[in-house]
């Protein structure tokens, strides 16, 4: 059954999510349309979009690209606008269906709290906004009637094996993790490694961010942060193993010991379209898993003493309030920082667990409260990295 067209509004459509969403859609023209398109700095590749889309909105979050976008769209009717202040406005706008928040780091949690006040439905990419304040968006979402559809494949993979058992209730749920390009490696051989090492991962491709979080085992972290918050879970009810070839996309045990996974290649286009298509599968020319590529799908324990930011994940989630918050600010200081080449590969971890252990913690954070902290945090990882720079 095709439904009337969804109209979406695409936050970060420059990035990687955001591109393999307008190819997702690119193939549904009579199920999606593009609404808004916004990019941050890639002026260029924005303009592009907006002139095959024809969005009615997009915004340049980089005020000095503003007259750039604003010329090349000049003999169209599509408006448009520059500042972060933009972004929380339209996700408003009537004519928005979905909101896919395909945007990096902090950023994200504005626009989406407003999306969900307008009652705008959600297909979260940017886990950051549960890991910052998902003790304010999964209760505002519930008062608003809004569902947050998980966009990040293990979530989705939870999501699709939660379907039809909501009487049921969850023993636990395995997230699986690729392990990263420095799988194996030991304390002595993560001294050494670099950017570029780091940057190149082995099943994926992604945002320099989340590569960078993938390599330290961060992006697990903050994806059972994310779990949590999503299918409301405790700490102990999350495990997590290493499965190098991304095939199973996670798995949920039931108290009947009985576990259910979802599996399929790696390809972010299929988590994007589930998203989208909710509650409706469309159906796609996707390449198919062939269980003859993969003679062996394995699973390994994942090495917390090594890569420690997974165990600081569990630590900030166990520790609730403000702390997750603290944590997603450390991290995105240290990995900006380590991209520039200012700290070391496993500095980035140190970094994450001084402003943990640094930071003001509130139990009960307001908006505000999570705003400041993250400002907090963020000036305090600034400082370390200035004392520490190489
Ligand atoms: P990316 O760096 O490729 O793209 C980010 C997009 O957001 C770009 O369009 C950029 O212009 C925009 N942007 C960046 N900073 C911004 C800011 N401060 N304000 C407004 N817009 C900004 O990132 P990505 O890999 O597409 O990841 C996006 C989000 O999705 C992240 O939260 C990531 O953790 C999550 N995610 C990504 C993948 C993946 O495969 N790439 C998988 C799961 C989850
Ligand atoms: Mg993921």
């Amino acid at each position: 059954m095709v439904e009337g067209i969804k109209k979406i509004a695409i936050l970060g459509s420059t990035g990687s999510i955001g591109t393999q969403t307008l190819e997702v859609i690119e193939q549904h023209p009579n199920r999606f349309q593009v609404e808004v398109l916004t990019a941050q700095n890639s002026a260029d590749l924005l303009i592009e979009q907006a002139l095959k889309w024809n969005p009615s909105h997009v915004v340049i979050g980089n005020e000095l690209q503003f007259t750039k976008v604003k010329e090349a769209l000049s003999s169209t009717n599509i408006q448009v606008h520059t500042g972060s202040k933009s972004l929380e406005d339209l996700v408003q706008l009537d004519s928005i269906d979905i909101v896919l928040t395909a945007l990096v780091g902090y950023a994200g949690l504005l626009p989406t709290i407003k999306a969900i006040e307008a009652r705008k439905t959600i297909a979260l990419a940017n886990k950051e906004t549960l890991v910052v304040a998902g003790a304010l968006i999964m209760p505002l979402a519930a008062k608003m009637g809004v569902s947050i559809l998980p966009v990040d494949s293990e979530h989705s993979a939870i999501f699709q094996c939660l379907m039809g058992e909501s009487h049921n209730p969850i023993e636990k749920i395995i997230l699986t993790a690729s392990g990263g390009p420095f799988r194996g490696y030991k304390k002595a051989d993560l001294e050494k490694v670099g950017r570029a090492q780091a940057l190149k991962h082995p099943n994926w491709s992604m945002g320099a961010k989340i590569t960078i979080d993938s390599a330290s085992l961060m992006n697990k972290g903050l994806e059972v942060i994310e779990a949590a918050w999503l299918f409301d879970l405790t700490a102990e009810q999350i495990d997590v193993v290493v499965h190098p070839q991304s095939i199973v996309h996670s798995l949920v045990q039931f108290e009947d010991g009985s576990i259910k996974a979802q599996l399929g290649l790696p390809d972010m286009k299929l988590p994007i379209q589930f998203a989208l298509g909710y509650p409706n599968r469309i159906p796609a020319n996707f390449p198919r898993f062939d269980f003859k590529n993969y003679a062996n799908l394995s699973f390994e324990e994942a090495d917390v003493d090594t890569f420690k930011n997974l165990g600081l994940a569990f630590q900030a989630l166990g520790k609730g309030g403000n702390m997750a918050c603290i944590l997603n600010a450390a991290n995105e200081i240290a990995v900006e920082s380590f991209l520039k080449e200012e700290i070391s590969f496993l500095e980035m971890a140190q970094l994450n667990e001084y402003c943990m252990s640094e930071g003001t913690f509130l139990a009960s954070p307001s908006l505000e409260d999570y705003i400041e902290t993250d400002q907090l945090s963020r000036n305090l990882a600034k400082a370390w990295v200035k004392n520490n720079k190489k």
